[in-house]
């Protein structure tokens, strides 16, 4: 048989190949495969099936048009994804974006990364992602429900509770949610709650859904922090970006005692020296949907750096929360030379694979997406359960389910980790466990 690292190779030279021009798809599949030579010399079998050549192909990708007209009765076109990439532990699960930047590239590295983080929230979902690059910034009320009506008229014959089930992810929240539900249900003509996740409580939505993926990122932090007899009270941390998931990692920041000093939005940063005051950042954020500058007319001890770079702000607990490859090489070793003693990562591939080699080899807690900010997706599968039983849980209940999956990601990563002589390492601890579960459930399900 070839060796392992050979083959691995072969593999990611294929996705190369294959996939032109889609280097954040590269990125996603290189990190995961490189992770991969010491389980394929265990499971032979895995190399046998060609899971891994399987695995970096998506089962079904939809490209499609989304015509709108705005306020001003203008035609806008703009471009719609769905990529449905593995369905071996259950349906098709993982968000919508809607931001200029997304491209066919970007929906497969997220999608590619969703077959894992799914993996290992040990509920039965596979991994797929979608989103257009319409850019909702400075768009009225009812052009977003005109956009979001359009996009689900194309998407809806894709979808269905046992088929593909989206949620949000950056540009599309609640209210996003919801048009696109609404339209689905009128199409069809069916209350299929469990299509989409991330709605509102009026519309059988889930709580706790909307705090999920920043309280579940904290979760995995404390336990990470916990496993090197740390406490996260008092210490100080720089959060990136202003939108659901940094909200509310801050939140959660804030009820275990750390002090948040800075977070961002595509415009820079804002330092407050008291703390950030999440009251204000809600107001700023969900209330009015401003800006993150215009925190310094709430906060008169606070600055507003604008295209600031948030990273060289010292900090003990770095948590990037915006997007991809927001960290590199330089700010990763800025945030070293500063004293940071640990990163998690809320948003989706936020480190370079240089930046990640550094807080490597500095030894730092690192907790990569797929395992810290798994929380979001986690929750939203257990939205699902709730609506498959036409159910509604307490908040205090949700919560603690979060918790306990979340602190269970941890343990297994980190006991898959130890197992194949990496301890401390939760990037290969997660890329291995997820993979174990999805590629042994592709092999139980014969050559589909
Ligand atoms: P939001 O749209 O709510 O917020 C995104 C935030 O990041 C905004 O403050 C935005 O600023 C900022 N941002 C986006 N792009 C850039 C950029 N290029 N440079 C600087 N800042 C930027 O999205 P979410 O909070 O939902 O998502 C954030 C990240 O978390 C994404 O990587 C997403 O994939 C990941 N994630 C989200 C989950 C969820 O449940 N929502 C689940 C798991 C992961 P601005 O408004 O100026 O654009």
């Amino acid at each position: 048989m070839v060796p392992a690292n050979e083959l691995i190779d072969s593999v990611y030279q294929e996705v190369v190949r294959r996939n032109p021009g889609e280097s954040e798809f590269h990125q996603a599949a290189c990190e995961v495969l490189m992770s991969l030579a010491p389980v394929l010399v265990k499971y032979p079998e895995f190399t046998e099936n060609k899971i891994l050549e399987r695995l970096c192909e998506p089962e079904r990708q939809v490209i499609f048009r989304v015509p709108w007209q705005d306020d001003k009765g203008t035609i806008n076109i703009n471009r719609g994804f769905r990529v449905e990439f593995n369905s071996a532990l259950g349906p098709y699960k993982g968000g919508l974006r809607f931001h200029p930047s997304v491209s066919l590239s970007v929906v497969k590295f997220l999608g590619f990364e969703q077959i894992f983080k799914n993996a290992l929230t040990g509920l039965p979902i596979g991994g797929g992602k979608g989103g257009s690059d319409f850019d909702p910034k400075g768009r009225s009320e009812n052009e977003i429900m005109r956009f979001c009506q359009s996009f689900m008229t194309e998407l809806y014959r894709f979808l269905g509770e046992y088929t593909d089930v989206p949620a949000g992810d950056i540009g599309v929240g609640t209210r996003e949610i919801n048009y696109l539900f609404g339209q689905y249900k009128r199409i069809t003509n069916r209350y299929e709650s469990a299509t989409l996740t991330g709605k509102s409580l009026h519309t059988t939505g889930s709580l706790v859904r909307t705090e999920a993926t920043g309280y579940g990122l904290v979760y995995f932090l404390d336990k990470m922090l916990r496993t090197k007899k740390i406490s996260l009270d008092s210490l100080t941390c720089t959060v990136s970006g202003s939108g659901n998931v940094a909200i509310f990692a801050i939140e959660k920041l804030h009820h275990l005692g750390a002090k948040v000093m800075a977070c961002s939005d595509s415009d820079g940063y804002v330092y407050d020296k008291n703390g950030i005051d999440l009251e204000t950042l809600k107001e700023i954020k969900l209330g009015y949907r401003g800006r993150i500058g215009d925190y310094i007319n709430h906060r008169k001890d606070a600055y507003f750096k604008e295209h600031g770079n948030i990273w060289e702000i010292p900090c003990k607990v770095a948590l990037p929360c915006a997007t991809q490859n927001e960290i590199n090489g330089k700010d990763a070793q800025m945030l070293v030379k500063n004293g940071c003693i640990a990163v998690a990562e809320g948003a989706n591939m936020p480190s370079t694979p240089e930046a990640i080699k550094v807080f490597k080899e500095a030894n730092i807690a690192f907790g990569p997406a797929k395992a810290a900010n798994a929380g979001g997706v986690a929750t939203s599968a257990l939205e699902m359960q709730q609506n498959a039983s036409r159910d509604s849980w307490s908040f205090e209940y949700t919560n603690n389910r979060l918790k306990e999956i979340m602190e269970s990601i941890h343990d297994v990563c980190y006991s898959k980790a130890e197992e194949f002589g990496i301890k401390g390492d939760y990037v290969q601890g997660a890329n291995i466990a997820g993979f174990i579960k999805v590629a042994s459930a592709m092999l139980e399900l014969g050559l589909i």
